[in-house]
């Protein structure tokens, strides 16, 4: 009984435990972040397997540690005058690259030089596959005036979806680079970038807000051009379906909730191939040879990985992740079909119940608790695996940490459930075992476990108790009268009138026939005898009900023995009970016996 309450009690505090944690955001985003790590982890061991190959046209030219310092040493500060860029950009293009894209921002400052920036200016004219950057920001309107961009610089986004808001990665004022760039290119990306709560960046959005226009990122703009070239988009019209997938030429490209790509990182000990700016430099200046270094057909990406220059971000694979490679991983995405997928909650949920299923199957079918944790352990390690390889041949993420944690929750909650009714099995084969049926009083069986006992304990602490033996008088005759039918109506009201005439410790059984016996703890002989008289009394003062519908009346002789006044053992306090009894008989019935 108390056993069945607690873990009744236990099961409520469970519910009660998993639906707060369901609703507390915390603790939601607590999860997010665990799922986070999963996706963190899967690719970690992707990328260690080199299950993703870097692509091979996309160059690095990297201002590195080493570049800056050649920079100021030679230039004597940073930026470096942009003409220096343009003898770059004239050395590259000259090989017919796809295209050349700065991951640098030509803002206006005192450093310029007009005539160097109007060489930079006339290569963007020169140009249409040199690509630049720009940021947006929220920066106070007092401080600085949001600038009007021209409408060149737009893209249409016609969004579908009911999961994308594309207003997430919307600014207010942006911080505008060379007005002679902006009029000489329309090939101008945002280089703006999110992280997760955990300062991880997973996702880059391909679509940035700014006074109620869309801007494309840089990596998306540089790709655009790569599907010019492969013949299968051109334009600025963007659809996002009702799934939230973004379709431009033959690539569905799925967007998260913020209208972000979630990358897929490429990795091994390769990595892009990266020049060192001043290593160009010396090379375009005829200094040094060109070795096998060559632009034909590739995408080259200007960018500073330097780490004085603080472009360096934390990705799920690495805690120093240049900015210009992010960007890079982008157009590679993006030429290679490979963003990652991440299913919706929907299937979320869907995985969620059928892990929850086949545990529910398992701890049925299991009836250790050990085991059944380990079978369903399996599975789950099994699921764990299917997600890692799904991740790896078709760039899915589907969801680890809510299914699982489902599951486990479906598992101990089953267990709580099993239990449960086991224990109501056990009880009801424990009163199946000590109870007569006839008149649900203690058995036989129960009636001498419990004398047992109480001889034990009796003994133990030296208390006394009393035994009554009762027995109907002249039962058979009112079988032979009334009928079997009615003798067993009157067992089972004799029954009655006894359990209602004792102590709620009082032990009442049916000791066979139409004998009863009561145990009577703490009791002495004068306390025990006076109770069989007045159920004596009782007995026979109460009219006793026929099938027939007519009332009779029964009387029931009693025998009493109390330990140790009358015997210490079992036998022979039974047999005292018996004899008194028997005293009773002969000396002419409904009566207790002396
Ligand atoms: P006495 O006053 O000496 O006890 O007379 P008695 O007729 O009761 O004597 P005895 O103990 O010999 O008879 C017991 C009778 O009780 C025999 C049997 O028919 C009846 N009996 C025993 N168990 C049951 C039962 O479960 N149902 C019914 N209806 N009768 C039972
Ligand atoms: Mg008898
Ligand atoms: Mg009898």
């Amino acid at each position: 009984m108390i056993k069945k309450f607690v873990y009744t009690l236990w099961l409520i505090l469970f519910c009660v435990c998993v639906f707060i944690f369901i609703k507390d955001t915390n603790f939601r985003n607590f999860l997010i972040m665990m799922e986070n790590r999963t996706f963190d982890m899967r690719q970690s061991v992707l990328v260690q397997n080199n299950a993703k190959k870097h692509n091979d046209n996309i160059v690095i030219i990297a201002v590195d540690d080493a570049s800056y310092e050649y920079i100021l040493e030679k230039y004597g500060e940073w930026p470096i005058p942009r003409d220096i860029y343009v003898k770059l950009v004239n050395y590259i293009e000259a090989q017919e690259p796809e295209a050349v894209a700065f991951d640098l921002m030509f803002v206006k400052s005192l450093k310029s030089n007009p005539k160097s920036d109007k060489a930079l200016i006339e290569a963007f004219k020169k140009y249409d596959n040199l690509y630049t950057s720009m940021n947006f920001d929220d920066q106070d309107e007092t401080l600085r005036q949001p600038p009007k961009l021209p409408k060149k610089l737009t893209v249409n986004v016609d969004n579908n979806s009911p999961a994308v808001d594309l207003e997430i990665n919307s600014y207010t004022n942006c911080r505008k680079i060379l007005d002679g760039i902006i009029n000489a290119t329309s090939n101008i990306g945002i280089t703006n970038v999110t992280r997760s709560d955990d300062g991880i960046l997973r996702k880059i959005p391909v679509f940035l807000g700014y006074n109620g226009e869309y801007y494309p990122q840089l990596g998306f703009a540089v790709g655009l051009n790569h599907l010019k070239r492969e013949g299968s988009y051109t334009g600025r019209n963007f659809t996002i379906d009702y799934n939230s997938n973004l379709n431009v030429g033959n690539r569905s490209i799925y967007l998260d909730n913020d209208g972000s790509v979630i990358l897929n990182w490429y990795g091994g000990n390769k990595t892009y191939q990266y020049i060192p700016l001043y290593k160009l430099i010396q090379i375009s200046s005829g200094k040094v040879p060109a070795g096998d270094i060559n632009f034909k057909d590739k995408i080259v990406y200007f960018g500073t990985t330097a780490a004085s220059l603080f472009d360096i971000k934390t990705v799920p694979v690495s805690r120093n992740f240049p900015g210009v490679e992010i960007q890079a991983t982008f157009i590679n995405n993006l030429i290679d079909n490979n963003f990652i997928k991440k299913f919706n909650r929907v299937y979320t949920v869907e995985i969620g119940l059928i892990l929850a299923l086949i545990t529910i199957l398992i701890v049925l079918s299991e009836n250790s608790a050990f085991m059944g944790a380990i079978a369903s352990m399996s599975v789950y390690m099994l699921y764990v695996f299917l997600t890692y390889f799904l991740m790896k041949y078709f760039n899915w993420w589907l969801d680890i940490v809510y299914p699982l944690l489902f599951a486990i929750i479906t598992f101990i909650g089953a267990y709580i459930i099993k239990y449960l009714i086991k224990s109501r099995d056990f009880e009801q084969q424990y009163i199946l075992a000590t109870t007569d049926g006839l008149t649900e009083l203690y058995n036989h069986r129960y009636f001498q476990e419990q004398m047992k006992q109480m001889v034990d304990s009796s003994k133990r602490y030296e208390t006394q108790f009393s035994l009554i033996i009762l027995d109907i008088d002249f039962f058979k005759k009112f079988n032979d009268t009334f009928g079997h039918q009615a003798g067993d109506a009157v067992l089972r009201q004799v029954a009655q009138t006894l359990k209602k005439n004792v102590r709620s410790s009082d032990i009442v059984c049916r000791y066979g026939g139409e004998e009863m016996s009561i145990i009577l703890a703490n009791t002495d002989y004068e306390t025990a005898v006076s109770t069989a008289k007045k159920i004596c009394s009782r007995v026979s003062a109460r009219p006793f009900k026929l099938p027939n519908g007519k009332d009779t009346t029964v009387t029931i002789s009693l025998g009493v023995s109390t330990y140790p006044k009358d015997g210490i053992t079992s036998s022979e306090l039974i047999e005292a009970a018996d004899k008194h009894l028997y005293n009773a008989k002969n000396n002419g019935r409904n009566q207790v016996g002396l």
